[in-house]
């Protein structure tokens, strides 16, 4: 579970200046429980790709799969992380950590259970009856990462999630996901221009053409793991 497959992806945007295509073609595969970053110049089109993958935008021609099934809009069994933090102001750590489970129907007392269980892997149950705007912002990733991850979902999109953090910060940040990775047997494809972290982090690397974007080369990563 969590194979991921692109088929001839390509995506047009109605831009202010008429269409304009800001993928092309792209055919990828993510293996269940593979680490896979894309890389590639700022507006090649890496957002809108795992936008896509999200569900919250449609191709314009080609299909995504996940598990043999083309995809049909947002679903929880894809968690996806973005650059800027979006929790919850108004709600705990663990609050928003457990915002998904609630959805879903869960009890309190197991809810606060599975909660913790998670919050403890990433080192966070310390801060857990703490708000947001209390926490650095390595933190709040940090609490992301966690919140999406609550649900259970086999597939993990990450969006430059470590973007806007320093270099300290971001070393921590990609510890705490490898292992999490590793503990949870998820599939993880992760955005990034930096290819250092994408080397640091992955199984395979593809790396995308400048706009309109599209797979230029598959780097298969031999590397042992931190
Ligand atoms: P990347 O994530 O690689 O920086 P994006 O997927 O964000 O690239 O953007 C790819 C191209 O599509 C860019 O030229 C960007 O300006 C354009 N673009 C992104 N979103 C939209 C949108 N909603 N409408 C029109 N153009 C967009
Ligand atoms: P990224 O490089 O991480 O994709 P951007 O700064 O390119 O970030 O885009 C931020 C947001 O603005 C995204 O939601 C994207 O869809 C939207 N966007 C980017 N370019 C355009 C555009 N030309 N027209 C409309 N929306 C855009």
């Amino acid at each position: 579970k969590g194979r991921i497959e692109i088929t001839d992806f390509s995506l047009r945007y109605d831009g202010a200046n008429g269409p304009m295509d800001a993928v092309s073609d792209v055919s990828l595969t993510v293996e269940p429980g593979e680490f896979v970053s894309i890389i590639g110049p700022s507006g090649c089109g890496k957002s809108t790709l795992l936008n896509a993958l999200a569900g919250f935008l449609k191709p314009t021609s080609g299909v995504v799969r996940v598990d043999g099934k083309p995809i049909e809009g947002p679903s929880a069994d894809r968690g996806m992380i973005f650059q800027q933090y979006s929790l919850f102001p108004w709600k705990t750590v663990r609050q928003n950590v457990e915002f998904g489970l609630k959805m879903k129907g869960m009890e309190a007392s197991e809810r606060k259970r599975a909660a913790r269980t998670l919050l403890g892997l990433a080192g966070l149950l310390p801060f857990e009856n703490h708000y947001p705007d209390k926490l650095s912002g390595g933190m709040k990733q940090r609490v992301g990462i966690v919140r999406a991850l609550a649900t259970g979902p086999r597939i993990l999109l990450l969006d430059e999630p470590f973007g806007a953090l320093d270099a300290q910060t971001r070393l921590i940040m990609q510890q705490i996901l490898t292992n999490m990775w590793q503990r949870l047997k998820i599939s993880v494809l992760f955005v990034t221009h930096d290819i250092d972290e994408a080397i640091f982090l992955s199984d395979r690397i593809y790396v995308m053409t400048a706009r309109p974007g599209t797979i230029k080369a598959e780097i298969a990563v031999p590397l042992p793991r931190p």
